[in-house]
């Protein structure tokens, strides 16, 4: 059964920025303000990620590793929609079963933290002889979740690691999408053994504010704001994109639908089509885009390493967007 679990999390988790991502989204899910992330090796070695959450209760500790244990399915007609959602109570219990895991929380009402470890879903002794069980320890509030070795028993994949820069800038991308989603969330990532951080975000600051720490000044200065909506397809838009008279040289979306951070080629192509007549040849838009479409009719909870989203009248919804933005460019002065 284990050697089934191991395979199915190394397919669920197949480069370190996949279990980040998924750390990330359930700090967020949490209701921190505040979110630290350190890392070594490209995650290879360490990925640590430290928020101000509401915690997880002792209780709900030795099975928080299990498969589909989760705590977000508020009512019975969440549970008829898990097959869509896909993805639930996963992340953690895949992480355990390639990396060895600790996790230290503590919530509003505990008058101490609490450290446990993880192998294959079930608490391990963090000697051998000692016990198993979560152990008081001191600490703030929020949780602490520190992920070693990852691959450590998958070699095969260990082994296809050639850089660990290069994975330190999948990192860097995704800590950095979320430090311009989050409102209110103060974001820094770190390599570990490094005093300065690479990303930094108050959590007082703009969405525009939070582009220009992550994005610089060139970026920034250029955006404009947009929105867009239509009940009869159920969506909000909201966003900041370059204005008409300026360009970058790759096109860059940071997309969020319901506030994951996914991909849409469908998306990706429109928005171009749209500049297209702005921009000069080999100019291209950068667009934060942040869609929030009634649950039902989009996979929200998107597998980690399939980022690629689809969702009910897409074209119809993409071309509303696009004409808003179109709308914009066109009479925004620079
Ligand atoms: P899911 O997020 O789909 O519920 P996960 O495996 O990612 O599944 O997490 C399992 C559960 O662990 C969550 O439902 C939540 O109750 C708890 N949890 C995980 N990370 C945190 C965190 N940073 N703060 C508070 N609770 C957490
Ligand atoms: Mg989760």
């Amino acid at each position: 059964q284990d050697v089934v679990n191991k395979i199915a999390a190394g397919e669920i988790i197949v480069a370190p920025v996949h279990a980040l991502k998924e750390l990330i989204e359930n700090s967020v899910d949490a209701g921190s303000t505040l979110l630290e992330v350190l890392v070594k090796e490209g995650g290879l070695k360490l990925l640590q990620i430290t928020d101000n959450g509401h915690g997880i209760n002792k209780e709900d500790m030795p099975i928080l590793c299990e498969r589909f244990t989760t705590s977000k399915l508020k009512d019975f007609k969440d549970l008829e929609s898990i097959g869509t959602y896909g993805f639930r109570g996963e992340a953690l219990a895949s992480i355990s079963h390639i990396a060895h895991l600790t996790v230290t929380t503590k919530t509003k009402d505990s008058t101490c933290a609490w450290r446990a470890q993880y192998d294959a879903g079930r608490l391990v002794p963090a000697k051998p002889g000692q016990s198993a069980d979560p152990k008081p320890t001191a600490g703030r509030q929020g949780t602490q979740i520190t992920v070693e070795d990852l691959f450590y028993n998958v070699p095969t994949r260990r082994r296809a690691f050639r850089s660990a820069s290069e994975e330190y800038n999948k990192i860097l991308d995704v800590v950095g999408r979320y430090a311009v989603h989050c409102d209110g969330v103060a974001f820094s990532c770190k390599k570990h053994g490094e005093s300065s951080t690479t990303i930094s975000t108050q959590s007082n600051s703009s969405t525009v504010d939070r582009i220009r720490q992550i994005h610089g000044s060139s970026v920034a200065n250029e955006l404009i704001e947009f929105t867009s909506s239509d009940e009869k397809y159920g969506y909000r838009a909201r966003g900041w994109t370059t204005n008409a008279n300026y360009h970058v040289k790759k096109t860059t979306l940071l997309l969020f639908i319901n506030h994951r951070s996914v991909d849409s080629t469908n998306i990706r192509k429109a928005i171009e089509q749209t500049y297209s007549a702005f921009l000069p040849k080999g100019g291209h838009p950068w667009t934060y885009l942040s869609l929030e479409i009634d649950p039902h009719r989009v996979d929200v909870n998107v597998h980690p390493t399939k980022r690629e989203v689809n969702f009910l009248n897409e074209d119809e919804i993409i071309e509303k967007i696009c004409m808003d933005i179109r709308t914009k460019l066109a009479t925004v002065d620079t």
